[in-house]
């Protein structure tokens, strides 16, 4: 039977601009939208959602999360992480090759993920593939994961994690040749290599809070913008599509803009924890915000909003990166896991900041929404409030809060950079393909209905 949803008298996301339009759902599918005033009546076998007082935007697709599933299950987990990401908004991830175990770079491993996931996800999901230096070579192997994955992830720097090595200069003049044969982008992390680990060994031995400087010291903006040039120059000349993950600085997206702007395909991600924290809270909380690129200045981090702003930020992704709590917990700063919990918050954070800084929503929802849907062609299912494609829907009032407490995470490892934060939103109800996931009401999260784009 027909399934019929509508949801009614919401203040609705499309054409770049918030509208009252009441949104037809059949079978998960948006099937049209109608101005507010003009409502037929209730049809028969028709479910109704009452938005009034609600923004209504399109779910967001986080496309960088490492939910560490299978192999490290105790840092995190499908389930978990995307019971998170649904309670945060987000109806769609793309998961990492990295730090599930073994790292997805090669077919066995792929498409063991893909069975091993295919009943555990609350969001519906996609799989990056690994470049990396050991597998570059293999060009019938990677062939035959491409058609399998959302786009390849590679590192110009040491992953952290064994079986992920990071592509030299020279290797990644081969990633860019593979990727461009496949039709896939290649998303980079982009720090120099040489120069961190040059640097690592020169600061390394500080210690304590002396510690927590030095490893600043050791993961420079020159870094960043070294490896960024090279990727650049390498993209123009293989005519490769290009996604910087994680860029920590305004002056290394300018570079990227530069080329953008000259022709190069090439687009960049950021993360809300370069949106909100600077190196002040990282030398006060130490390794709850420890990540790589580290966390820089606030004229680093003011300088991202006016990016932001420009317009030339393409993506936003929460590069939600778990661990267990002990591991965070070290003596040294350095022996410390990197990485950031940050998926369920990662919407209500950055829309409460823009609210604060009076930025229009129309310039920040597409971030998490149509542009990475553009990107990751992807948009004639996810990314819009559009007639055609999937239902995927959130509710957020801005007449209520939200308490970032203990009790209210989601994922697995209790802790987090955003603990105790109050957002000036609530996320009211999150819908994928048109069964509502997550009820804020109800405060329940109806599990397992994500399945693999
Ligand atoms: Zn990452």
């Amino acid at each position: 039977m027909t399934k019929v949803l509508w949801i009614k008298k919401g203040l609705v996301f499309i054409d770049d601009r918030f509208q009252e339009v009441d949104i037809k759902i059949i079978d998960g599918k948006i099937d049209s939208l109608h101005p507010s005033v003009a409502v037929p009546l209730q049809e028969k076998a028709a479910t109704t959602i009452d938005a009034s007082g609600c923004l209504v935007v399109p779910g967001f697709i986080d496309a960088h999360v490492h939910f560490n599933d299978p192999g490290r299950t105790d840092w995190e987990g499908m389930e978990t992480g995307s019971r998170a990401a649904a309670k945060g908004g987000t109806t769609t991830i793309f998961d990492m090759p990295l730090n599930s175990s073994p790292s997805v770079t090669n077919v066995t491993t792929l498409r063991e993920k893909k069975e091993y996931l295919s009943s555990l996800a609350s969001v519906d999901y996609a799989l990056w593939g690994g470049i990396t230096e050991t597998n570059l070579t293999n060009h019938s192997e990677l062939e035959e994961m491409s058609s399998g994955i959302i786009a390849w992830k590679a590192f110009m720097s040491e992953s952290g994690i064994a079986d992920f090595p990071f592509v030299s200069p020279g290797g990644l003049e081969q990633a860019m040749q593979t990727a461009k044969d496949h039709h896939k982008i290649l998303a980079l992390h982009a720090e120099w290599e040489e120069e961190i680990a040059r640097l690592t060994v020169q600061y390394q031995t500080a210690k304590g809070s002396e510690g927590r400087q030095a490893f600043l010291a050791s993961r420079p903006i020159s870094a960043e913008e070294k490896a960024v040039s090279h990727g650049l120059e390498l993209a123009a000349k293989y005519g490769t599509a290009v996604h910087f993950v994680h860029i920590s600085s305004a002056r290394i997206i300018g570079l990227i803009d530069q080329a953008k702007k000259s022709g190069v395909n090439v687009t960049v991600e950021t993360c809300p924890h370069y949106l909100l924290f600077d190196e002040i809270d990282f030398l006060e909380k130490g390794a709850l915000l420890k990540c790589c690129p580290p966390l820089r200045p606030r004229s680093e981090v003011e300088g991202l909003w006016d990016c932001l702003k420009n317009g030339l930020i393409d993506t936003i992704g929460s590069d939600h990166s778990p661990c267990l709590y002990s591991m965070k917990l070290t003596p040294s700063i350095w022996e410390a896991w990197g990485g950031i919990q940050g998926v369920q918050f990662t919407w209500l954070a950055l829309i409460d900041e823009a609210l604060r800084r009076n930025i229009q929503l129309s310039e920040i929802v597409p971030l998490g929404t149509a542009r990475v849907a553009d990107r990751f062609g992807i948009a004639d299912r996810k990314g819009r409030l559009l007639p055609g494609l999937d239902a995927d829907v959130v509710l957020i009032r801005l007449d209520e809060t939200t308490l970032a407490t203990k009790e209210s995470f989601a994922f697995r490892n209790q802790y987090s950079p955003y603990e105790n934060k109050e957002f000036l939103l609530r996320v009211k109800k999150t819908i994928l393909r048109g069964n509502v996931i997550f009820d804020d009401e109800e405060n329940r999260i109806i599990e397992k209905y994500g399945r693999e784009l």
